[in-house]
């Protein structure tokens, strides 16, 4: 066999909190006029106390609501594939396993989220969310989940993304979000994911109706995301296979990495792989500091992995991955040596893409293929030394909306870096 499934009643009722297991305490988020250790009262008009709760939560595990397990089990547990055409392509010893979160409404691992920052917005009262949003993942994935609980949404979408994926857009709109291009007030530029957040924030203080919704780097984004580790640590057993060697996934804000791999962290044997793109290599070339979370400078200062808030990366193709900073779980345990990062120019990610289309026949997203660069080098790698070496990756999404930069790779016009 080589695909696990678990029934809709396997899906785990708690979500992981890998908080109590960090080499180091975390340090708090700052306020960005006093520096002090901002409180709940700071961030109460931005996100629920549900939420706010979960993000200094030190409890290990923090239970989900039935009303949010109701609609993850719409297409969850997700399931987890070995990939033994790509092993045979690649004639290597490893085992390769992937989860597979593309079988999410909107595609994407980012619906696990989604889906629990909808439900606590609207146990707490609120009729409205304002968002950003960068290649449209998470701006989709909101826009489905906003539609379950009957909540307005304003999408703003990084410009360039706005022009170049319209497809996004319709799926948005089809949920019923409303999309505008960012940032608002400088209509020739092409906006970045910092800018987006400065205009989303901007958009819900001024309002007693809305809050603010983030998919990715908050602590609560990735705890929501533990299901994809839990429910693969169970699948694993079930293929009677061993812990993994390492567990590798795209990093852009950290979630889909978290998802799979915090459960992970207190098995010390598993290495942990965090995967980002040259053109923004937040982990492998940014300084650990206290920085803003976006292009303003309104968001709380966060200990993180950092290019300056004000770094303004390239238009890649994997739209998800451009962004300064990281989550500051995922920047704890790069830097005390518990999670490792690699970099991967856009040219070597693609070429990885493609292979994996050809063998295992999913087209992944362009940050999806960032993951599967990663596990190909560490099957490669287990070759070398004839090494049976279990990997597991993160499977974050399809890229059927993404088909233009596969267009541009088939044909020549791919930026290499
Ligand atoms: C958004 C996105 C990412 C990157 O975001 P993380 O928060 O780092 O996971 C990766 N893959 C897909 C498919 C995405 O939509």
């Amino acid at each position: 066999m080589s695909r696990w499934t678990l029934s809709p009643d396997q899906i785990p009722s708690a979500w992981f909190n890998v908080a109590p297991h960090l080499p180091t305490p975390p340090q708090p988020p700052l306020h960005p006029g006093t520096r002090e250790p901002v409180g709940p009262d700071d961030l109460a008009p931005l996100f629920p106390m549900a939420c706010i709760g979960q993000e200094v939560s030190a409890m290990p595990w923090i239970d989900i609501p039935g009303e949010v397990l109701d609609i993850l089990r719409l297409w969850r547990p997700t399931p987890l594939v070995r990939a033994t055409r790509l092993e045979q392509a690649l004639g290597t010893p490893a085992r390769i396993y992937f989860k597979d979160e593309s079988v999410s409404p909107s595609g994407s691992h980012k619906t696990n989220t989604a889906v629990a920052q909808a439900f606590y917005n609207k146990q707490e009262g609120i009729t409205r969310l304002s968002t950003e949003t960068g290649a449209g993942q998470w701006g989709t994935a909101l826009s489905f989940a906003c539609s379950q609980f009957d909540l307005d949404l304003k999408v703003y979408m990084v410009r360039a993304s706005y022009q170049q994926k319209p497809y996004r857009k319709i799926a948005m709109e089809t949920w019923g979000a409303e999309v505008v291009p960012s940032p608002v007030d400088e209509p020739d530029h092409p906006g970045s994911l910092g800018s987006a957040i400065s205009d989303a924030v901007r958009d819900c203080v001024g309002r007693e109706d809305t809050h603010y919704s983030l998919g990715s780097v908050l602590n609560h984004v990735l705890l929501h995301q533990t299901v994809i580790g839990l429910e693969a640590k169970e699948q694993l057993e079930l293929a009677g296979e061993r812990l993994p060697d390492v567990v590798v996934a795209s990093c852009g804000g950290g979630s889909n990495l978290g998802g799979i791999a915090f459960p992970f962290v207190p098995d010390e044997t598993v290495r942990l792989l965090a995967v980002e793109p040259t053109s923004c290599p937040t982990l492998t070339q940014g300084r650990f500091d206290y920085d803003f979370g976006d292009v303003a400078g309104m968001t709380p200062l966060m200990p993180m992995y950092t290019l300056g808030h004000d770094f303004v990366p390239p238009s890649i193709h994997a739209g998800g991955l451009r962004y300064h900073g990281d989550s500051p779980l995922v920047s704890a345990l790069v830097r005390d040596e518990r999670m490792e990062a690699i970099a991967y120019p856009q040219g070597k990610v693609f070429e990885a893409a493609v292979q994996f289309a050809r063998t295992e026949g999913k087209i992944p997203a362009p940050e999806t293929a960032h993951a599967i660069r990663g596990a190909i080098d560490e099957a490669l790698a287990a070759k070398e030394t004839g090494e049976e070496r279990v990997v597991l990756f993160n499977f974050s999404g399809h890229g059927f909306l993404d088909l233009a930069a596969y267009d541009d790779y088939t044909h020549g016009r791919l930026e290499q870096g």
